[in-house]
């Protein structure tokens, strides 16, 4: 079989979505780039059901090849692949917190220096659009402009990375601040923070969590045993 570890890769992250609290039966849907295209999670099946030969594999302009359906979602999966190069993984998921806020049809703004991982100063939300359709993956990707996440409403949300690994990370960090946030506002409405602010963050998330002190030679011993 054509990119098994890719395949497993997949399996594993979309049994993740489930297993987190991120998804409930067969909501949601994940996929990765691969060579011509990218594996995607077939449509309705159950998370702790899928193989690897269960995943379909498709082309950026909408050909699969697999046994069974893709995701109804494939064509956002694929808009935003062609439309954000640095895409290497698609989440999307209907996270409580996360969909409520997008039934509210409300963006999430700066109200939390953490809105800054997904890439700018808000989270957008999408005007509401059918699953699956065309206009739903082109309000995905306008929405997405400058970010790496964005809430579909009354719908979910969905969240890109270089990797699943991130694409998933950035899903469960918006979750988790859409419930900060629907938090903060059964009280008031917080304050947000300015434009300023904000590029502060972004540009000290450049480097954050990226420079390791130099290994000592004892490190180095260990690692190698
Ligand atoms: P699929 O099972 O077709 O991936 O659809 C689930 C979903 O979340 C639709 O938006
Ligand atoms: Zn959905």
């Amino acid at each position: 079989m054509k990119d098994l570890v890719l395949r497993r890769a997949l399996v594993a992250t979309a049994r993740m979505t489930s297993h987190r609290g991120l998804n409930r039966g067969t909501s949601g849907n994940v996929s990765v780039r691969c060579r011509g295209g990218f594996l995607v999670t077939p449509s309705g099946f159950p998370y702790d059901a899928m193989r690897p030969q269960d995943v379909v594999a498709m082309t950026l302009d909408g050909r699969a090849t697999g046994r069974l359906a893709p995701s109804s979602e494939w064509p956002m999966h694929a808009a935003v692949y062609r439309a954000r190069p640095e895409a290497g993984a698609v989440v999307h998921v209907h996270s409580e917190a996360a969909t409520a806020l997008a039934c509210l049809r409300r963006d999430l703004p700066a109200f939390h220096y953490m809105v800054a991982a997904a890439g700018s100063t808000s989270v957008r939300c999408t005007p509401y659009a059918t699953f699956g359709t065309e206009a739903l993956a082109a309000a995905a990707v306008a929405a997405l402009e400058g970010r790496r996440a964005c809430l579909l409403g009354n719908h979910g949300q969905l969240a890109f990375g270089a990797t699943l690994e991130k694409a998933l990370a950035l899903a469960v960090e918006v979750e988790g601040l859409c419930a900060t946030y629907l938090r903060a506002l059964s009280v008031g409405e917080p304050p947000l923070l300015s434009d300023a602010e904000m590029a502060e963050v972004i540009a000290k998330f450049a480097t954050y969590g990226v420079a390791r002190p130099a290994s000592s030679a004892r490190d180095r011993r260990r690692a190698s045993r």
